[in-house]
């Protein structure tokens, strides 16, 4: 069997991240959450107050960035990794709806892009690793043997993302919720520098209609595809 790259991309809350830890726990592989990066870059800049009413404070995240380390550790007790943000576990704090409405400004500044692709190509580089995200398939690893393009209706996704904050004991609201996945999206695919699209030759999943263990058999079927081959 060959050690493959697979990338992840897709709309926003559609269920990426939950399907390929599925699989990476299934068959071996690590796991990056690249989503989980920008967010961790998010919380950074406003823990240090380089975004306020007046925007971001661009200037001075090229400045910090340098101070920014993210890792990811396995949880033991989810046996999904967390991340860390300087030494310090963030995995709730990046979840929130704070950071969801800051991320996708954050993700379309150039130099914040390039800092990650880096960190991401590097965890990448021995290959038997699934990444998710927006520019996986198309930027990160335009080689990658198996590529997956998410989506789902907008209404199926907000809902999920309701669920999920739901189920952590955040206050949240569907409206909110639901604009929020919508501009994401509209962000992510506008911006001029890596826009969210999906690679000539990615399989096209649209999850809105299939149960998380219906997902889970689809990808490990895709995967034994391309590397039993
Ligand atoms: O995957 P998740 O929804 O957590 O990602 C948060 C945001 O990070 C996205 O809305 C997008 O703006 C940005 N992102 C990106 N490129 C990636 C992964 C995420 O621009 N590879």
């Amino acid at each position: 069997m060959k050690l493959i790259t697979i990338a992840i991309d897709g709309h926003s809350s559609c269920g990426k991240s939950t399907m390929a830890k599925d699989l990476a726990k299934e068959i071996g592989y690590i796991y990056i959450d690249t989503g989980a990066m920008y967010r961790a870059v998010t919380l950074f800049a406003l823990q240090n107050g380089l975004i306020s009413e007046a925007g971001i404070d661009e200037d001075g995240l090229r400045q910090h960035l340098p101070e920014v380390m993210i890792t990811f550790r396995l949880n033991e007790e989810t046996g999904r990794p967390d991340t860390y943000l300087n030494g310090i576990c963030v995995e709730r704090e990046i979840r929130s709806m704070e950071v969801s409405n800051y991320v996708s400004p954050i993700a379309t500044l150039g130099f914040v892009r390039e800092a990650m692709v880096d960190l991401q190509r590097l965890m990448g580089a021995a290959k038997g690793v699934i990444m998710d995200g927006r520019d996986i398939g198309t930027v990160v690893f335009p080689d990658a043997e198996l590529k997956v393009f998410v989506t789902a209706s907008v209404d199926v996704r907000a809902q999920r993302r309701y669920d999920e904050l739901t189920a952590k004991g955040e206050a949240c609201n569907f409206d909110e919720i639901r604009a929020n996945v919508m501009e994401r999206d509209r962000i992510d695919s506008t911006r001029a520098i890596s826009p969210l699209r999906q690679a000539e030759d990615a399989i096209v999943l649209d999850n809105s209609h299939m149960t998380i263990p219906e997902q889970k058999a689809w990808l490990l079927e895709q995967y034994h595809r391309v590397a039993d081959e």
